[in-house]
């Protein structure tokens, strides 16, 4: 099954598709992830993305285009994936189109604002491995170490909170458009993010039958 996480920033997006990526056994491509990694280990492409990500805004279309073409093209692939953070943009779901990339369905995690800037701002991620815990909700089961590789937990630079509010202006004005764009191709599956994982969780596996 080939998938989509649509949702604002912080809607729920990485947790549900660490989820559902265990259990369907096929792997999330998130672009941020791979952005972070590529800044991480200093890369030309990490570079030109660090201003836009530490602002908050899009990297341009065609560096994740590029990004996303490249990966779906491994083997790990072939059996399904599930695309969490992309697309992002209409031109980016058209580009996805024209890969060819068959997607079965599109789960858009829906949150109301003031709820994300909460969770985004008591977010803190492994900085090695991405996996998302909350400082209230989402706790590790030792303070300040991740639960999987015992990567130190740290806050992104974009999830501080004169940040925040840019993303959400760009989720409403660049990604929003995409929730009709794969209601129109029959795709869209609607999830009201719930206050837990577990209630998400039990809300998107409904949606996708699984
Ligand atoms: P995320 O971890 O998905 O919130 O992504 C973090 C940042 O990476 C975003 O704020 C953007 O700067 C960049 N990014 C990730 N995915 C995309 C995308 N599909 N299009 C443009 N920028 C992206």
């Amino acid at each position: 099954m080939n998938i989509i996480m649509l949702g604002a920033p912080g809607a729920g997006k990485g947790t549900q598709a660490a989820v559902l990526c265990e259990h369907l056994n096929i792997p999330t491509i998130s672009t941020g992830n791979i952005i972070r990694e590529a800044l991480r280990t200093g890369t030309e492409m990490g570079l030109k993305a660090k201003s836009y990500m530490d602002a908050g805004q899009l990297v341009p279309d065609e560096v994740v285009i590029g990004i996303v073409k490249d990966r779906l093209q491994e083997d790990d692939c072939k059996n399904g994936y599930i695309l969490d953070g992309f697309p992002r943009t209409i031109p980016q779901a058209e580009a996805l189109d024209e890969m060819g990339a068959n997607i079965d369905c599109v789960i858009d995690i829906e949150v109301e604002d003031d709820v994300i800037v909460n969770r985004l701002s008591g977010r803190r991620v492994c900085e090695n491995c991405g996996r998302p815990y909350h400082i209230e909700s989402l706790k590790p089961k030792v303070d300040g170490v991740c639960d999987d590789c015992n990567g130190a937990l740290v806050q992104r630079k974009d999830d501080q909170i004169d940040t925040i509010k840019n993303r959400l202006d760009i989720y409403h004005k660049e990604t929003e458009p995409l929730v009709n764009y794969y209601k129109a191709q029959g795709k869209l599956k609607v999830v009201v993010g719930k206050d837990t994982v577990k209630e998400t969780t039990e809300a998107v596996f409904k949606a996708i039958e699984v």
